[in-house]
């Protein structure tokens, strides 16, 4: 009988779910981005790679230069690695544009520029993960596939009041089975966009709206008024401390600059000679002849970038040579001032260069 008891209410709570979400995303809550109703798997892909750790605001510049630059996915697989990773560049992240390469690349050889339809196809291309294969399949091809992001997480933990931690295996388990029980698989596309965008715009994660939340009354969080418990997470994320001194090495109007190796941060992207050091406070320039040292300017400029598992303390000095030393100091290159703009870097590198108007590099 209790058995019976709860699949009813069950079942009632997960219509008026699905009912209510689609009739207020219908009425006037449709955010509006370029990306919205899209249908083209290239652009949808596109900015959802470009969105993902990166907010819509922050994004949308990236994706409309990305969507100009390179209209079609054939356009973008025919671009020179450098190139993309320049237009990349101040997005972070860079593996996924290496995977964003790579995919498009797939997409053109093996598929013959068309991405596959379904869901169990998508997922295997490179950088693609559940969300995104969800969203490409939902949204392009109208697949009954739900789409569990950051935001869809978060309103269903709230909802169901559901104490299963949302990054453990059993967790994913759990949360899959709550979506695909207030799923509305007549209408994939419109759910899926409905339930990202409440997520994003009512029930955010530190102010949400509860007093204006069409599903308030069955809420169970809302109910025991306990929301900011949800969603419930175990892992805590261990920091490892960098101390990256670099050093700007200067000939004439030539500076030296080297790309990162593969296996570390930044992978593919350029810098300056860099010294890592175990602690702060321990660079030392004995790696150049002092016979070559014109002059030294230490420690001009320093930032801190934070990575989801690196806090990197960055601190730049400047050395200008009287000639380049032999045979040489790596697998880097000495490159003109004037083309140093033309190379993609990281972060910590171009704040240092837009601090630093003495080099009057145009970035
Ligand atoms: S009532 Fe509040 S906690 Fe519940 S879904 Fe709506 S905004 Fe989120």
């Amino acid at each position: 009988m209790g058995d019976s008891f709860y699949f009813c209410t069950s079942i009632m709570t997960d219509k008026f779910f699905a009912k209510q979400l689609l009739s207020w995303h219908h009425l006037e809550n449709d955010r509006v981005l370029p990306w919205k109703g899209e249908k083209d798997p290239y652009k949808i892909w596109l900015s959802e790679i470009i969105l993902q750790q990166t907010r819509a605001e922050q994004g949308l510049p990236y994706y409309e230069r990305f969507i100009s630059t390179y209209p079609t996915i054939e356009a973008l697989a025919a671009a020179p690695d450098q190139e993309v990773f320049k237009l990349w560049q101040g997005l972070g992240y860079y593996s996924r544009c290496r995977n964003l390469l790579a995919t498009a690349r797939q997409v053109v050889s093996e598929y013959g520029g068309k991405f596959p339809d379904q869901y169990t196809e998508i997922i295997k291309l490179k950088g693609i993960g559940p969300y995104t294969a969800a969203a490409i399949a939902s949204f392009a091809f109208g697949r009954p596939v739900p789409v569990i992001d950051g935001n869809v997480y978060r309103v269903l933990a709230r909802y169901f009041a559901e104490p299963e931690p949302i990054d453990t295996t059993t967790g994913k388990k759990k949360f899959n089975e709550l979506v695909t029980s207030v799923f509305d698989a007549r209408q994939p596309a419109a759910f899926n966009q409905a339930i990202m965008d409440l997520g994003a715009s009512v029930c955010t994660p530190k102010q949400a709206k509860c007093e204006q939340c069409f599903l308030s009354e069955g809420c169970r969080a809302f109910g025991q008024n306990n929301i900011y418990m949800f969603p419930v997470k175990t892992k805590k994320i261990a920091v490892r401390h960098r101390y990256f001194n670099y050093y700007i090495l200067e000939v004439d109007d030539e500076l030296y600059l080297q790309q990162r190796p593969a296996g570390d941060v930044w992978h593919d992207l350029y810098e300056f000679f860099l010294v890592e050091s175990a602690a702060e406070g321990t660079d030392s320039i004995d790696f150049l002849d002092e016979s070559l040292i014109e002059e030294v300017d230490r420690h001009v400029f320093t930032s801190k970038q934070r990575l989801t598992h690196q806090l990197i303390e960055s601190r730049f000095s400047v050395i200008r040579l009287k000639e380049k030393p032999a045979p040489g100091l790596g697998n880097g290159a000495w490159v003109k001032k004037i083309n140093v703009k033309n190379y993609p870097f990281p972060k910590t590198i171009i704040s240092f260069l837009e601090e630093m108007p003495y080099f009057s590099i145009e970035l």
